[in-house]
């Protein structure tokens, strides 16, 4: 196979990167390693209505998420916040009180950030993208890059986007080997929320809403360290979710994962909560195409991100970083991954 540009990543950046050049008739072809589009974005169905397992909020000042969504259709609306909050302390006794509201004034998509991965792929013609195709091995050519698949199929292209966190591109094969500032480099950015867990319990009913709890929370105890509404915008099924505290290597045992979780959840939100239609668990730190090694330890304090200088015009300008990681502004979040889609198209236009 051969194309102009191949984009290597199927998520936010990929995708926005690749319907642009579909609207612009350029060349080019986009890859995915998993058998779903979306990355990062991905949202769970339950009886009708999408649950986000990954990230769930944008925010105002994020120009380019909000465009994005102005034009793609589904609608915004406000993070559930109105009520009570609970704190859980290191003995798992649960207070409840008035305070401050961490997510309040965050903004979700209805239909969950699914929706919009598959509105963006209606951009993108099929036979201009394939998934389930993870990219092994990368070689410079003379005119370009050689892409050769884990099924042994060659792609040579003009440019390569890595559309993807340098962590896991640097678990590629490079020929030439990349220069060692450049591999330092790539190991040093952390993925942002690669070491988390996400737990999401559905509900028939907001009960919570209806004792005047927001559904926020925030514990000591665990497993889960802060929980918040994630119910869909209008109608049930109805939802909470939490961020799992406890480290990687902890929570790998799903069935004493899932006993605690219940457990938590009647701590919190009472006999109500003890049992959910659904349990979802998504643990970003057991998926190779997200998290490495390195990533095993959630990075909590948000990393100062953008383009190294080790990482730019690598193979002659051929090789170029495209994932949120390497935003100068937004790094780490939606509106990231969309100012790195740009940032490499200007790189693709002005070479
Ligand atoms: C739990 C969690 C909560 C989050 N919450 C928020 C939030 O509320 N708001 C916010 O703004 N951001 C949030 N984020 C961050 C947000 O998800 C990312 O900024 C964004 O999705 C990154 O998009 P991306 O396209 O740059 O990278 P990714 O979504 O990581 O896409 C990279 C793609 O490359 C693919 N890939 C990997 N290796 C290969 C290979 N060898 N060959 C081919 N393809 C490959 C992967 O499968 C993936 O699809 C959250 C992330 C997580 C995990």
């Amino acid at each position: 196979m051969q194309t102009r540009t191949l984009i290597i990543g199927g998520g936010l950046a990929g995708l926005a990167l690749a319907a642009r050049l579909s609207a612009e008739g350029q060349d080019f072809m986009l890859v995915e390693a998993r058998d779903r589009w979306g990355g990062r974005i991905l949202s769970a169905q339950c009886d009708g209505a999408a649950f986000d397992l990954g990230p769930a909020w944008f925010w105002p000042g994020q120009p380019r998420i909000a465009a994005l969504i102005a034009r793609l259709g589904p609608s915004r609306f406000d993070q559930f916040y109105q009520g009570d909050l609970l704190y859980e302390d290191e003995r798992g006794q649960v207070q409840r009180g008035r305070g401050f509201a961490s997510m309040q004034g965050s903004w979700r998509l209805q239909g969950g950030l699914g929706a919009l991965i598959d509105k963006l792929l209606g951009e993108i013609p099929a036979d201009k993208r394939l998934c389930a195709t993870p990219i092994k091995a990368l070689a410079k050519t003379r005119d370009g890059v050689t892409a050769r698949t884990a099924a042994g199929v060659e792609i040579t292209a003009q440019k390569v986007i890595l559309a993807l966190p340098p962590r896991v591109a640097a678990q590629l094969s490079y020929t030439p080997a990349l220069p060692s500032d450049a591999v330092i480099s790539m190991a040093r950015i952390p993925t942002w929320m690669a070491g988390q867990a996400k737990a999401v319990a559905v509900y028939d009913r907001p009960f919570w809403r209806e004792s005047g709890l927001s559904g926020d929370a925030m514990s000591r105890f665990g497993p889960m360290v802060e929980c918040h509404d994630a119910s869909p915008s209008q109608g049930g099924p109805y939802a909470l979710f939490g961020f799992i505290g406890v480290p990687p290597d902890m929570r790998r045992d799903t069935d004493a994962l899932r006993a605690a979780l219940h457990a938590q959840l009647v701590r919190l939100f009472g006999r109500n909560a003890q049992d959910p239609k659904h349990l979802f668990i998504q643990d970003w730190a057991a998926d190779p195409f997200t998290a490495t090694s390195l990533d095993q330890r959630p990075v909590h304090a948000h990393p100062d991100y953008g383009l190294p200088r080790a990482l730019s015009g690598l193979w002659e300008k051929a090789l170029v970083f495209g994932g949120t990681e390497v935003a100068p502004s937004f790094g780490g979040y939606l509106e990231g991954a969309l100012e790195a889609a740009e940032q490499a198209h200007t790189t693709l236009t002005t070479a």
